[in-house]
């Protein structure tokens, strides 16, 4: 599964699951582009790790909830790479609470970054593949965008958003072989979840038939396929990556 050749934007590519997109990318041959926001150290720290595989990669500081700001971006990254192939739609948040004690803006920003953001980046992102008519847009959803979770209303209705932004982006953007799809993982141990308290994750191993915690590897092995050219007859889709914890 070559990427010789190809360039890969990969939003919140920093730390998480997204540096493990970007090294698994990286370690087919693209040259990858790591999008992060408020993090330089960390995303330093990815393009060294990068760079140690024999990988090329270059930083871009952006917001992915800045219209402006993303259309700027992506006509540089286009100008400096020749090309987009790749376009990983990882970048995240979390404003967890109760829809009652959910704030307004807590809302808000959940909708901006993991919804608008992807958005953005996809309208942005896919005018260089539609020139090239190859193109791989791959977008992180999540296991609430489908089960929902209490706690998530915001997240789980910006994921959920994220499937019907998949299929029908799948659909506009057929005609031109860019494929369109979304990996939903589980609990996956990463920043995002290491701040739940114990009790709450042994709450969430019992709901998992294959009794861990997911890895940022085992998301990126998804993405990995959807980017490569085996995947070429696969669009408006949703890989499950979660233990089993959901089986739609
Ligand atoms: P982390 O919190 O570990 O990392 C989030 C990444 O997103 C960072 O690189 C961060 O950059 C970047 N980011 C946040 N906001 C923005 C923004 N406005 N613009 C650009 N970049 C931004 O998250 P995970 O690695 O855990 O999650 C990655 C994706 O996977 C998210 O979409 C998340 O919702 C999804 N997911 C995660 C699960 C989990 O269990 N961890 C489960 C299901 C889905 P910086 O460091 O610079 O702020």
């Amino acid at each position: 599964m070559s990427l010789a050749g190809k360039t890969a934007v990969v939003t919140g590519g920093s730390r998480g699951i997204g540096r493990a997109i970007c090294l698994r990318l990286a370690q087919m041959g693209a040259r990858v582009v790591i999008n992060y926001v408020s993090r330089p150290e960390a995303a330093e720290e990815t393009r060294a790790q990068v760079e140690a595989l024999g990988g090329e990669c270059s930083l871009f500081q952006f917001d992915v909830a800045d219209t402006a700001g993303v259309q700027d971006a992506f006509q540089q990254i286009a100008a400096e790479c020749g090309s987009i192939d790749i376009l990983v739609c990882n970048a995240g948040i979390t404003r967890d609470n109760l829809l009652l004690k959910m704030k307004e803006e807590d809302w808000d920003q959940v909708m901006a970054v993991n919804l608008k953001g992807a958005f953005n980046c996809i309208k942005a992102g896919c005018r260089p593949m539609m020139k090239k008519r190859w193109g791989r847009i791959i977008i992180i959803t999540s296991v609430v965008g489908f089960a929902g979770n209490a706690g998530q209303a915001n997240y789980s209705a910006a994921k959920a958003g994220l499937v019907g932004l998949t299929r029908s982006t799948a659909r506009e953007l057929a005609s031109r072989s860019i494929t369109v799809n979304c990996v939903a993982p589980g609990y996956i141990d990463t920043e995002m979840t290491s701040g739940l308290p114990d009790a709450v994750k042994e709450k969430i191993l019992a709901e998992v038939p294959l009794n861990s915690l997911g890895t940022p590897e085992d998301i990126a092995a998804a993405v990995a396929y959807l980017a490569s050219d085996e995947a070429r007859y696969v669009t408006g889709q949703a890989i499950h990556v979660n233990g089993g914890m959901f089986m739609g």
